[in-house]
């Protein structure tokens, strides 16, 4: 499970340090494994040649959500991974051409070569261990220690978009480039508490739900993720999303879940949607590597997908009443 040493950089050795902040680091990265990996340089330019196009979606808060057209995602959206599957993610399982950043001792930061979005990297564990938060809390909150306001950094549960369920990991990449950044806090909470850490608002927008967490400190979000955690779920992790990015102090979307794909995906080839919701959709960025859902997507379609994955009224009412308790 090692990397032997030759597949990892440090900072240093790129010219950069995370004291400058986490874009930095990452940006460079990225750069740096493409110069030498054709692969992710083909799938940056298959990002990059993404058709794209803007819905608004939603009818009492409507946001703006881009679609992304592009076929090099196709394998990711339709994975359904078993736990005796050959692993992407295990250290010893990298093509020789992808190197990565350690992030403290536990985690390595690796070039996606299937990007979303511009830098985007998954941070892998060393060891395969399942795909869980709670673990991963004191190296998500160095990390947003780190973060400067370029980086937006996302978490998939396990049943909730991760395409690696069987091994921890956390992802990042351009804040600017998932809309919700941009969004988010000019929602009106339908329902907020004061906790010790910062306010926890239940919020409606763009025919999504979701708690949006808010810090005056990067070190206050883990505490409060938790909180919520315990909030959702008392044993184990309630199936969700998470999107943290730098703003006015810090911002956490937790995006509850009721499930993982919409009965759309699973319908007869006629009228099926090929889409597999994470933290990246729920963030207003939807990728449709077909071109028959490229072609059917609007925003009706796509305001009916959010709202079959998020709560239904019952859970969504009985989160409030728990949240106010
Ligand atoms: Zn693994």
């Amino acid at each position: 499970m090692s990397t032997g040493g030759t597949r990892e950089l440090t900072p240093a050795q790129m010219g950069v340090a995370w004291a400058q902040g986490t874009s930095p680091v990452l940006g460079t990265l990225v750069r740096r494994v493409s110069s030498e990996w054709p692969m992710l340089r083909a799938g940056i330019t298959a990002m990059q040649q993404a058709r794209r196009r803007w819905i608004s979606v939603g009818d009492s808060a409507p946001l703006s959500v881009e679609l992304h057209h592009n076929p090099a995602r196709l394998a990711s959206v339709v994975a359904a991974p078993t736990p005796d599957a050959w692993c992407p993610l295990c250290l010893s399982n990298l093509p020789q051409e992808e190197k990565g950043v350690a992030v403290r001792e536990l985690l390595v930061a690796l070039p996606n070569p299937t990007p979303i979005i511009r830098d985007h990297v998954v941070f892998a564990h060393r060891q395969h261990v399942a795909q869980r938060l709670r673990p991963a809390l004191p190296d998500l909150a160095w990390l947003l220690a780190a973060a400067d306001e370029d980086t937006v950094f996302l978490y998939n549960g396990p049943t909730s978009g991760a395409s690696s369920p069987y091994h921890l990991h956390l992802q990042a990449g351009r804040a600017g480039d998932l809309p919700l950044t941009a969004q988010a806090s000019s929602l009106v909470p339908v329902s907020q508490r004061l906790t010790p850490w910062g306010t926890a608002a239940a919020v409606e927008g763009g025919a999504r739900r979701f708690l949006r967490l808010t810090a005056d400190d990067p070190s206050l979000i883990p505490p409060m993720i938790e909180w919520t955690l315990d909030l959702l779920m008392a044993d184990g992790e309630f199936p969700m999303n998470l999107v943290m990015w730098r703003e006015c102090g810090f911002v956490a979307a937790l995006f509850p879940r009721s499930k993982h794909r919409p009965s759309c995906y699973s319908l007869g080839e006629d009228r099926r949607i090929v889409i597999s919701p994470g933290s990246v959709e729920m963030a207003g960025l939807v990728v449709l590597p077909r071109p028959m859902d490229w072609e059917r997507m609007d925003p009706e379609t796509l305001a009916r997908i959010y709202r079959e994955v998020c709560l239904n009224d019952p859970a969504w009412d009985e989160l409030l009443a728990r949240l106010c308790r």
